[in-house]
């Protein structure tokens, strides 16, 4: 700025001189005014110029190397410093004296004037001759000398020595070096995508040569790694929509894969065509494996490569927040190793860290995928099981890891025994937070070590629950072998005859202590033990013993409805379902399965195939407890399915409730668009009977025909005749 004032108050004063009368009175206000800005800043260096103009001839005080002169009103040379010998090569003797043009070129003649005119800011770049003919490029910065009355005695010239600037040629060569000299690597594509340019940090990082990549397309790098989707955002990038800078992962020529950082622009011509597409890319596998390393660091236990505390927090708290949105269960276990410290005094800490890597391997293998495990600290594991149906699966997954610990270790050098003490919280039930779960679960840890059991809950609701699931377990195993099960039938009949049309064998338990024990109870406790596939066989073989029974009997049978549990539904059932129905000389008509929504939602495929195999056999399949889990009418069309069972919560509620009822006419109407049949189930009144009956459903089970009987009393029924009657009671 400054100097870009002097310059002008130079200029203006030369045009002082040149011009006449009122315009020359204004042009020297003007200047006055505009040396009275720039006085005070250059105060400092006029006593300096004044120090200076006293040596003049005599050279110049070398100023840190700069070069300097100072010219009088008529561009004669009157000082001259040691800077400007060297720049120039004439000695001040030589130089002091001359007019500047003589250090002008050719074709510079008048420059300087024309200079001090135009140029803005007091800095300007011009060619200047060395005393040994060189040219040279120079960069000038003006500044004005006055004498005391402040009149212009002449100017100084700062000079410097600056490189010439570029011609094109030069640029584009220095270009393609700088390109070529990249730590990036570089890949140019032309307007059909393939490879015109490359550069060595290419061949470097990717192993192609020029020869074994110009000419492709970058094709050559894909490493399949990435989806459809994602390689159209980055050829859409490629195409021009504006440069994309992301990750991505390349392949090497030696197969390796790599992580490169990569930005992607389009280089158009002067129409706004894609000419061109560059990536410039580095290789960033280092960092991603110093960031992988730390992500380890900081979230797994470096001894047994499990996930640490950290980690496990993290996890449950997402967990928590999913479960309190779906109203989901879950449990924390945290587990005690017992017998680590004496281990580890006696044989050393390197045997006890062995012994705790090995103990959470094995206590991998027990566990499911979906489950977290963890090293919390010390002798202390946390097991997360994030989605759990049942709090009481929790006991089931605890006394998994115990019996894991039942047989000894085997190390390299020992084999040892050692035990653990369980404690399980569960939520929402013990809290909703990932550090009162751990909090509860060691209380409950301690206790199970102070009372020496393999586990224990933190409510006592829960281990009263357990217990209860335990002895059920236990005691159903003894109820198979002696015969304590037996099979009961409740009539299904027809809402436009008004007799009976089939029937459901639903299983009773006679305990000899507790009397009959209701399949609410123990079918789920035989589910979650594994004890479902005996208990359904024996359901099986006893259902078709009865119809073989009484068609012996000449009964004329309507067909019986078995139910059936999702776990016994897998590839060997229509095996085993023709074998028991052969053993007896069953018809396959005789029977119905009954299967609930939950093995639909599996929807594996092998679910359909299961059932249109078992549906060509013969068995006709009804759909149980209809509405109650994830019913939709995409599932049902694609299930070999016969009839439809209204569950009987949608039942209690008519004819009053207005949700129950337009549910019920909602399932009516659907389950006749498919052409199914409709049960109703738990039917107890007239009321509910008229109105399901106008809504067209096909058939009634409940109370109010019948409760589920003896096969004995069934049988009775059936030679009877016995008939609802629909007038209303
Ligand atoms: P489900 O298959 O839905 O059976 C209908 C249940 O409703 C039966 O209970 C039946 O007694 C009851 N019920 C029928 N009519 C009425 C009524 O008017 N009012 C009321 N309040 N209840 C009625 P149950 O026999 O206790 O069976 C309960 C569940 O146990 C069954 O539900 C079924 O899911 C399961 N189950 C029963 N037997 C077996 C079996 O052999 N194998 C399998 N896997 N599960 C079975
Ligand atoms: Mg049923
Ligand atoms: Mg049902």
């Amino acid at each position: 700025m400054l100097d870009a004032a002097l310059a002008r108050c130079l200029a203006l004063s030369q045009a002082a001189r040149t011009q006449q009368g009122a315009a020359l009175a204004a042009t020297l206000a003007e200047l006055e005014h505009a040396l009275a800005a720039v006085a005070e800043a250059r105060a400092a260096e006029q006593a300096s110029a004044a120090a200076v103009a006293a040596q003049a001839g005599a050279g110049w005080p070398d100023d840190g190397g700069e070069a300097a002169l100072e010219l009088d009103l008529a561009g004669y040379i009157t000082a001259w410093n040691t800077g400007a010998e060297r720049l120039f090569g004439y000695p001040a003797q030589e130089a002091v004296g001359q007019n500047i043009l003589f250090l002008y070129t050719e074709d510079d003649d008048g420059a300087l004037a024309e200079l001090l005119y135009e140029q803005d800011g007091g800095l300007a770049e011009v060619r200047r001759r060395r005393k040994s003919g060189e040219v040279i490029w120079v960069q000038l910065a003006l500044s004005l000398l006055q004498d005391d009355m402040g009149e212009p005695q002449g100017m100084r010239v700062r000079m410097a020595h600056v490189s010439e600037p570029l011609s094109d040629a030069d640029k584009i060569s220095l270009h393609a070096r700088i390109i070529e000299d990249s730590e990036q690597g570089v890949l140019i594509t032309d307007a059909s995508e393939r490879i015109v340019s490359i550069n060595s940090a290419f061949t470097r990082i990717t192993g192609y040569t020029p020869g074994e990549s110009l000419g492709k397309t970058p094709d050559l790098l894909r490493s399949g790694v990435h989806d459809a989707e994602f390689r159209a955002k980055v050829r859409a990038a490629m195409a021009g929509n504006g440069p994309w800078r992301g990750e991505i992962v390349g392949r090497r020529k030696n197969g390796e894969l790599f992580p490169q950082s990569v930005t992607i622009s389009a280089v158009r011509d002067s129409e706004g065509k894609i000419s061109h597409t560059f990536s410039l890319f580095s290789d960033i596998s280092v960092h991603k494996d110093a960031e992988a390393r730390m992500q380890r660091m900081a979230n797994y236990d470096t001894l047994t490569g499990l996930p640490n505390q950290c980690l496990m927090t993290q996890l449950m708290t997402q967990a928590l927040t999913e479960a309190r949105r779906s109203n989901e269960h879950g449990a924390l276990l945290v587990v005690e190793i017992g017998r680590l410290g004496a281990i580890s005094d006696t044989l050393g800490h390197d045997v006890g860290n062995e012994l705790l890597g090995a103990v959470g391997k094995l206590f991998r293998t027990v566990l499911r995928d979906a489950d977290i495990l963890a090293r919390l600290d010390g002798n202390r594991f946390g097991v997360a099981l994030l989605h759990i149906e049942k709090r009481e699966h929790a006991a089931i997954v605890a006394q998994k890891l115990a019996s894991a610990l039942a047989a000894p270790i085997q190390l390299a050098t020992h084999s040892l025994q050692v035990g653990a003490s369980i404690g399980i919280a569960v939520y929402p039930e013990d809290g909703l937070e990932t550090t009162a779960l751990i909090r509860h679960a060691d209380v409950a840890t301690s206790k199970a070590a102070q009372a020496e059991a393999a586990f224990l809950f933190y409510s006592e609701e829960m281990n009263q629950r357990a217990k209860e699931h335990l002895r059920i377990e236990s005691e159903l195993r003894l109820a198979l072998q002696h015969g304590q099960l037996q099979l009961y039938y409740q009539p299904k009949v027809s809402l436009r005859s008004g007799r009976i049309v089939g029937a459901e064998a639903l299983l009773r338990w006679r305990h000899p202590v507790r009397g009959l024990v209701s399949p609410g109870v123990f079918i789920p406790v035989a589910e979650e033990s594994g004890l479902i596939q005996e208990v359904g066989n024996w359901v099986l073989e006893e259902a078709c013993r009865q119809v073989r029974a009484w068609k012996d009997a000449n009964l004329i049978m309507p067909p019986i409805a078995v139910n059936l549990s999702a776990r016994q539904f897998d590839r060997s059932l229509p095996a085993r379902m023709a074998e028991v129905l052969r053993r007896h000389q069953v018809h396959p008509e005789q029977i119905m399965l009954e299967i609930t929504e939950s093995l639909l939602v599996r929807g594996a495929e092998n679910v359909v195939a299961i059932m249109n195999e078992l549906v060509a056999m013969g068995l006709a399949l009804a759909l149980d407890d209809f509405g109650t889990g994830y019913s939709s009418l995409a599932y049902l069309k694609k299930f070999p399915i016969s009839t439809l069972k209204i569950d009987r919560s949608f039942v209690v509620g008519l004819p009053y409730e207005e949700n129950d009822c337009a549910i019920a006419r909602a399932i009516v109407t659907m389950a006749q668009q498919l052409r199914q049949e409709i049960v109703a189930e738990g039917v107890e009144t007239a009321e509910q009977m008229s109105f399901l009956r106008e809504l067209g459903c096909d058939q009634l089970q409940g109370y109010l025909f019948s409760q589920p009987v003896p096969a004995d009393d069934f049988e009775r029924m059936l030679r009877e005749g016995k008939r609802l009657a629909f007038g209303v009671r």
